[in-house]
């Protein structure tokens, strides 16, 4: 697509002088004698810039640019021989990047080009850089999992969808049993390794519309939609057994393992998010009191329900 320029117009000479002169410069050139044929040709073919007659058989240069910007990646430049008839604020009001004015100078049509394809690229740019610091504000850096701060809103949006719609929601908090004594036996930057390595462990046991989170230090949550209590029991198990089974290498060759202790819990129609939170919590404490290394769930303020190792 990269320096790839569309000439329309229905006059061959205006299309052949000025694609002769814009291949000498540098650009591709591809020619189509009406809006018709240049839509034809976009369907199949990209162009960063299109450079468009007003004035053509059937669809004119400006419904041309209108199909154009509303379906294609693409900038439009348009030439008109009638200054009085189409307004510079018509072409830009319809999408049109520039305008010229016939017989074109292809000097200056050249200098325009550039520009035009200058501020395409500085506006990708603008666009990536864009998503790369919205992608970092809801990253944690150390685990690569969302952040606590989108925690809080996307489980906001989860807790409005499943009082619209009734589905059930699930969510799980789950904390390193004895981290301390782990990061004051091996020091910090072996607990981080472990962090980052479960991270990966949790992401690993998630189905397709669930979502990780470091929620602190050495909490992480997991917000499950669509999902009954009893299901996300079976996702922490499968959590919770997969991070046993690894092994850490601390020091030498001795290999050090760590358990994680869950709490688990379903969203109850119309409650407050802190209730719906402060519960798993609970039920993480639970585990944590039952001896660690375990799951335990808290439906409502009574039950509980919990899972031996
Ligand atoms: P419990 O089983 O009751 O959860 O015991 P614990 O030692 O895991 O809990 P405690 O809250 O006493 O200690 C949490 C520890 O987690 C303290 C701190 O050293 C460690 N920790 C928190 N954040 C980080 C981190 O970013 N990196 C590392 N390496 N350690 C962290
Ligand atoms: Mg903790
Ligand atoms: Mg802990």
């Amino acid at each position: 697509m990269d320096n790839h320029i569309l000439i329309v117009d229905d006059d061959s000479s205006i299309r052949d002088s000025m694609s002769e002169f814009l291949e000498a410069a540098g650009f591709q050139i591809s020619l189509a004698a009406s809006a018709e044929e240049a839509l034809v040709f976009l369907e199949s073919n990209a162009a960063e810039v299109i450079i468009t007659d007003i004035i053509l058989p059937g669809l004119d240069g400006l419904e041309l640019t209108d199909k154009i910007r509303r379906a294609y990646d693409s900038d439009v430049i348009v030439m008109t021989g009638y200054s009085a008839d189409y307004s510079y604020e018509e072409a830009i009001s319809k999408g049109a990047s520039d305008f010229v004015f016939k017989p074109v100078r292809f000097e200056e049509l050249v200098l325009r080009l550039k520009r035009v394809i200058k501020e395409r690229k500085l506006s990708l740019e603008r666009i990536q850089m864009l998503e790369k610091l919205k992608k970092l504000s809801i990253t944690d850096g150390l685990t690569k999992l969302y952040n606590s701060r989108h925690f809080f809103n996307h489980v906001k949006n989860e807790i409005d969808r499943s009082n619209r719609y009734g589905h059930p929601l699930s969510l799980m908090l789950l904390d390193i049993d004895k981290f301390k004594v782990y990061n004051d036996s091996y020091g910090h930057l072996e607990g981080d390794k472990v962090l980052i390595k479960l991270g990966q462990t949790i992401k690993l046991c998630l189905r397709k519309l669930d979502s990780a989170y470091r929620y602190g230090g050495e909490e992480f949550t997991i917000i499950l939609p669509d999902t009954e209590g009893e299901e996300a029991q079976n996702v922490a198990e499968r959590i919770r057994a997969a991070v046993e089974a690894e092994t850490f290498y601390p020091v030498d060759k001795t290999g050090v393992a760590i358990t994680i202790s869950i709490g688990v819990t379903q969203y109850l129609q119309d409650e407050d998010i802190s209730d719906f939170v402060q519960r798993a919590d609970k039920a993480m404490y639970i585990s944590k009191e039952n001896g660690r290394n375990r799951i335990s769930t808290l439906f409502h303020d009574t039950s509980c329900h919990q899972e031996k190792k």
